[in-house]
């Protein structure tokens, strides 16, 4: 199995929205008033090429925020961050330069449906399936969060979570029934996150995606700006940490120590 990390560009985020931070400021993580705690981050994808199928894992920055940010995001989600996409960096463009078309995905996993993760959606609807848990599709269309015209057009299946007892609240769902590529509910910073376990007879990785931002996350138990459920976020965290003791390796989506890279596992 080959992992392909690659970057869609960046966004530039409230420093609180990656480690959330208590104060004076009511909502730190917009940003709002705090000009001084804006960091870039990385925003990753994974293409997975494996004996299954290829697999895509969260979508990046649609080509569209190169020239009308603002309407692309919404006026309310680019007051509290701006993402940059650089030539060449689209998934359109990283497909195109490992010689694949949108067409050529058996799945696009879409770890959750924050703006970052899904923007590319346009991109790729044109894969075999995209998938969305049950969870995370009920709350989609609702509330200010999420912006739906990034998934207008695209035709995304739900799955259910099965009760398995892996991960921090017992549910995953086994994409191919061998354990090779396990989506594991990793609720907190929303509602139907979940991480993917990627594992064969020689290694194991573990993509995190935004259940924590880096490894200070984790080790630290620092649970993400936005959240569903402190509670929860902090449960999944525990868990990374204890998983990062036993895999082989560990991503979160946002970490700028993560340079892109291809991984056989
Ligand atoms: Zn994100």
């Amino acid at each position: 199995m080959n992992v392909h990390i690659m970057h869609t560009g960046k966004v530039q985020i409230d420093r609180a929205l990656a480690l959330k931070e208590k104060g004076w400021h009511p909502a730190p993580y917009t940003g709002w008033l705090r000009s001084s705690k804006k960091i870039w981050v990385p925003v990753s994808t994974y293409l997975i090429e494996h004996q299954k199928g290829l697999l895509l894992l969260d979508t990046g920055w649609h080509e569209a925020i190169r020239t009308n940010q603002r309407k692309h995001l919404g006026t309310l989600a680019h007051s509290m961050f701006k993402g940059v996409l650089p030539e060449g960096e689209s998934i359109r463009e990283l497909l195109q330069t490992r010689g694949y078309r949108a067409e050529d995905l058996d799945y696009v996993l879409l770890s959750h449906l924050d703006a970052d993760h899904v923007s590319g959606l346009g991109h790729v609807q044109d894969a075999s399936s995209i998938l969305v848990s049950t969870e995370e599709w009920t709350v989609a269309n609702r509330g200010m969060r999420y912006n739906k015209t990034m998934w207008k057009g695209a035709s995304l299946i739900t799955f259910d979570f099965e009760e398995s007892g892996l991960g921090p609240v017992g549910r995953s769902y086994d994409l191919f029934g061998d354990g090779s590529v396990t989506l594991i509910h990793t609720p907190g910073h929303s509602r139907g996150m979940f991480s993917v376990l990627l594992k064969t007879s020689r290694a194991s990785m573990l993509l995190v995606n935004d259940t924590g931002y880096c490894p200070q996350s984790w080790e630290e138990l620092i649970v993400p700006g936005i959240t569903v459920d402190d509670l929860q976020a902090k449960q999944s965290l525990r868990w990374v940490q204890q998983q990062a003791s036993e895999v082989d390796y560990v991503f979160a989506n946002h970490d700028t120590t993560i340079k892109p890279m291809t991984i056989t596992l």
